[in-house]
């Protein structure tokens, strides 16, 4: 039984859903406490929850401390199981870190699998579902992965009521991978999704990215949703490059100005462009779990956060890696890390 401090590092729910994910993979049962120790709210959360409870179907697990608010947990999984999953978080909880727990075992699984997931696609502290579809799967595929995910309807907090949906094909290895360079940029755009509220947002939100980043009319989208699946209002910054997209995210919220919410993405995918690097912060510390299931890898990002840092001590109790930060020298870079996963 392998036993984990939830308070550790980031002290967050990443802690919790990478060792799910490990736990199903290796077999390996785990004990953990003080679950999302630094947070306000901490304990298991719906979220949580359903990816504790979704990860004991996948895996015929046994387990206790399931609970709303449970800060103790262990979990035995007892072998992956293909199959036609739905899971709903019945709140606007993220569907994309369930989705994220679950599809690495499925890959693991003895055949083909789906997963529906109901709640929240866009969320403040999780990827939205545009960064799962256009960065982080087909990363995963490049690895040798055959994962697909759909946005079948948008669900913002505090609503829900989104669905996302994935097909995994089982992959009998991950290859390895090493992502360096971003490579020669292919297109950037942004776009301004919306939903039940006015469309002056949305369109104020582009004009700021227009003159900032320099794009022009055909560099700015406007995507108006049925007004029933909001209120809600995402705007993201896509770049695709020609080994990797990358997707920098900012939701309008109450209370914060257009202008504002323009400002912040923006700041960030400034930072990744002027970096140099191949990823940003959130891919940096949710690549590091493929390349370990693949027995190594190695990535460039302009950030290194406390999640990064906090996941690679947890993947290093499940499996026989050493993950490495430096400064990428090599780049003669001091704002662009190196991040190495390598055989222990
Ligand atoms: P809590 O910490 O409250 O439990 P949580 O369950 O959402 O929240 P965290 O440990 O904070 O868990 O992990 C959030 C994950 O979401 C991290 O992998 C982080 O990189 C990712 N993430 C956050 N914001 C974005 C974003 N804008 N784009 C992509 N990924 C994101």
């Amino acid at each position: 039984m392998i036993e984990l401090d939830g308070a550790t590092g980031e002290g967050g729910g990443q802690i919790l859903r990478t060792s799910l994910t490990l736990a199903m993979i290796t077999g390996q049962p785990f004990r953990m406490t003080n679950i999302r120790a630094n947070r306000p709210k901490p304990g298991l959360m719906r979220q949580h929850l359903v990816a504790v409870q979704g990860a004991a179907q996948v895996s015929n697990a046994v387990v206790s401390g399931a609970e709303l608010g449970s800060t103790a947990l262990t979990f035995s999984p007892r072998g992956i199981k293909a199959g036609e999953y739905q899971f709903a978080i019945g709140t606007a909880g993220s569907c994309t870190l369930v989705l994220q727990t679950v599809v690495l075992a499925l890959l693991y699984a003895d055949g083909p699998s789906t997963v529906r997931i109901s709640g929240g696609t866009h969320n403040g502290m999780a990827p939205p579902a545009h960064f799962l579809t256009r960065a982080y799967v087909p990363l995963l595929n490049k690895m040798g992965a055959s994962v697909d995910i759909e946005l079948v309807r948008a669900g913002f907090y505090p609503a829900g009521g989104g669905i996302m949906q994935a097909r995994i094909r089982p992959c009998a290895a991950l290859r390895q991978l090493s992502l360096l360079e971003p490579g020669a940029r292919v297109a950037g755009f942004a776009e301004a999704i919306f939903a039940g509220i006015p469309m002056d947002v949305a369109a104020r939100e582009l004009q700021v990215i227009g003159k900032g980043m320099g794009w022009n009319e055909s560099q700015l989208l406007i995507r108006g949703l049925p007004g029933e699946q909001g209120p809600g209002n995402a705007l993201m910054i896509t770049l695709e490059s020609e080994n990797v997209t990358e997707v920098f995210t900012a939701l309008g919220e109450k209370m914060v100005r257009a202008e504002t919410v323009a400002k912040n993405v923006m700041d960030e995918a400034r930072r990744y462009i002027a970096s140099g690097a191949a990823v940003g912060e959130h891919l940096a510390d949710q690549l590091m779990l493929p390349m370990a299931l693949a027995g190594g890898g190695e990535f460039s990002a302009d950030t290194v956060s406390q999640h990064a840092i906090t996941n690679a001590e947890v993947i290093a109790r499940f499996l026989p890696v050493a993950i490495t930060f430096d400064v990428d020298r090599q780049a003669g870079r001091s704002d662009r890390h190196l991040v190495k996963v390598c055989p222990r």
